[in-house]
């Protein structure tokens, strides 16, 4: 399928705009874990900020120190240089140390003049864990409701929560129809990228679009897990496609690892919460590395992936951690694995592209 055969579909720009011409306030929403059903509850259109991509960092690069990560450095600048002035409000999960200080600097040292919203989503798992992070969502809430001026009833709020699970069904189901569909990398990623700004009926309606165009059987690709904070640079895909590999097991942070199941009962704040929590092994979530390796080896068996590629952000210190046991467990199940470092910002370093094409040499 060529670029131009994937399905229309607005950019982030075009659904602010459209959002903010019918009155609605939008939330510029940081890395990672959110509830977004609270924001359409509220009638706040979420927007993530994951960056963005040639960002120049210069503005944010005087108040952040040499060795944060891209994501942070784009974000703080994107905010600075004022790209995010639509924003009526910001949204900072607290997913690591740097997202955290990012934060801190928004709120104390420059700030953009408009609310900001810290959020801990708990390193934990299970009822306790649940309980907190409904508790916590239930506190935004608050505050999103003296911004706003109103509150969702409880039933609006469910109503909200159906319509967002909806949206992840859709995403889980493109996901996993992946090796059939007619989609380079880039084209992929950018139709499953779309849930981080589309309205979710509109989601729902771009996925299965795309899903009618699936067909019976995979490229012919040897596959790979592709695993990370962001599939950035796309230049990834590129190479990939090019050497015979194909990104056939998403383990990167902000897609595969947020294929949220749906959650149970009829209390809405519990079922956000469950939801929430019910995404993949997530590093900026605490969990122990043999959750992160039972997963991986299980996402290697469902896809038939030769080998994995930690296509890792510059600085993740999260990420790192998990690094060294993840890769000497792969190994131990004959699962090859490289680690490279990249700035989500920049293009591709030749280097990378060099140690991709020896990888696929081994796999031939
Ligand atoms: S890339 Fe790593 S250090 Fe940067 S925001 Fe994400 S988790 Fe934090």
């Amino acid at each position: 399928m060529s670029v131009d055969s994937v399905p229309v579909f607005p950019t982030r720009r075009q659904v602010i705009a459209e959002h903010k011409a019918h009155g609605g306030r939008v939330a510029a929403v940081f890395p990672v874990h959110h509830p977004r059903a609270l924001w359409r509850a509220f009638g706040v259109l979420p927007v993530e900020v994951w960056g963005p991509p040639g960002t120049d960092t210069t503005l944010g690069d005087g108040h952040l120190q040499a060795y944060t990560c891209g994501i942070v450095r784009g974000g703080l600048s994107f905010v600075l240089s004022g790209q995010a002035d639509d924003a009526d409000l910001f949204v900072l999960p607290h997913a690591c140390d740097s997202t955290q200080g990012l934060g801190s600097l928004l709120l104390d040292f420059v700030r953009p003049g408009k609310p900001i919203l810290p959020f801990y989503v708990p390193r934990a798992e299970g009822p306790v864990a649940v309980e907190y992070l409904a508790r916590e969502i239930g506190r935004l809430a608050d505050k999103v409701a003296t911004i706003v001026g109103s509150s969702p009833t409880d039933a609006e709020l469910l109503e909200a929560v159906h319509v967002e699970e909806a949206a992840d069904g859709r995403l889980r189901a493109l996901h996993q129809a992946r090796p059939r569909l007619p989609l380079s990398g880039r084209e992929f990623y950018r139709v499953v990228r779309a849930r981080e700004y589309l309205p979710p009926l509109a989601f729902v309606e771009l996925a299965a679009e795309v899903l009618a165009s699936a067909g019976d059987r995979a490229d012919g690709r040897t596959p790979v897990i592709v695993s990370g904070m962001l599939p950035e640079p796309m230049e990834l895909f590129d190479t990939l496609e090019r050497v015979g590999l194909t990104a056939a097991g998403d383990d990167f942070t902000c897609t595969g690892r947020r294929l949220y199941h749906p959650g149970t009962g009829d209390d809405p704040w519990s079922r956000i919460a469950q939801s929430m929590l019910s995404g993949a092994p997530d590093a900026t979530r605490g969990v122990s590395v043999q959750a992160r390796i039972d997963h991986l080896l299980g996402l290697a068996r469902a896809t038939g992936a030769k080998a994995a590629i930690f296509h890792e952000v510059k600085f993740c210190e999260p990420e790192a951690y998990y690094l060294p046991q993840v890769r000497k467990a792969l190994e131990a199940e004959g699962i090859r694995s490289i680690a490279v470092e990249v700035n989500p910002l920049e293009p591709l370093p030749d280097q990378v592209v060099t140690r991709l094409e020896a990888l696929a040499e081994t796999l031939a």
